[in-house]
């Protein structure tokens, strides 16, 4: 099996046309990296997160994985996340989902593909503690997109509560943590505005993330949906308008 070769040659025709256009663009590329920012991002193939925000080489620190999880027994991401933070001294981390995303229906669905399966159990963890607010939803669609929206802002506190954001809060350190979703079918980014700067915003950021999501509908029978219902305001209004925009022919 060959069939890899023209990856080779485009490689090398990307190299020389850089080369050709910057002749000291590589060189300087080899001396040192300065990236501000971290991306935590799925490992969809419909997420290249240099291209989505048009930046270079250098500029961005990632760490994927499947259905964009920070868990606290994941070497991998916590080594990533040290490194970024207190090694490259990044200035934001950047926790990224996707609507559509395969880890996310695959939990959504308890299908069984293999492996993956532990993995995914995280999501569904998501989904049992988001477990009445999903259920307020309209169509599997709309909880599928949902727990898409949930499982960022809780990798967002997942991140947020791991020792090397906490400790870098401590010690004055400038860092910001970030969720934003994608949309596959018109390639924008949307924040979630669970943006988290210091230890003390987690709690108030992560509440007022999940309560201006589209609002929750009172079932009849529900004795506590008033109180889930979500509180009015621009942002509120602006979630509901794109919870809107979202819905999809069932
Ligand atoms: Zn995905």
């Amino acid at each position: 099996m060959r069939d890899v070769q023209h990856l080779l040659a485009q490689n090398h025709f990307w190299a020389t046309a850089m080369v050709g256009r910057d002749p000291d663009y590589f060189a300087r590329l080899a001396n040192q990296q300065r990236p501000h920012y971290l991306w935590i991002g799925c490992a969809d193939s419909r997420l290249p997160a240099e291209l989505i925000m048009q930046l270079a080489p250098g500029e961005l620190f990632v760490h994927r994985n499947v259905a964009n999880l920070v868990l606290h027994t994941d070497l991998n991401c916590l080594s990533v996340l040290q490194f970024a933070v207190e090694v490259l001294q990044v200035r934001h981390v950047i926790v990224c989902g996707h609507y559509g995303c395969g880890g996310i229906g695959a939990a959504w669905a308890y299908a069984r593909l293999g492996l993956v399966d532990t993995w995914l159990q995280n999501v569904q963890n998501v989904r049992e503690g988001h477990a009445m607010h999903l259920a307020s939803l309209q169509s599997d669609v709309e909880r599928i997109d949902r727990l898409s929206e949930l499982n960022v802002i809780e990798q967002v506190s997942s991140a947020c509560r791991t020792s090397i954001v906490q400790e870098a809060w401590q010690r004055g350190q400038a860092l910001a943590v970030h969720g934003w979703i994608y949309r596959v079918d018109d390639g924008l980014l949307h924040d979630l505005e669970v943006t988290v700067t210091a230890a003390a915003e987690l709690q108030p950021q992560y509440d007022r993330a999940v309560g201006t999501l589209p609002p929750f509908k009172a079932r009849p029978d529900s004795s506590d949906g008033s109180a889930r219902t979500a509180p009015g305001g621009d942002a509120s209004r602006r979630a509901a308008t794109t919870a809107r925009s979202r819905r999809r022919p069932e």
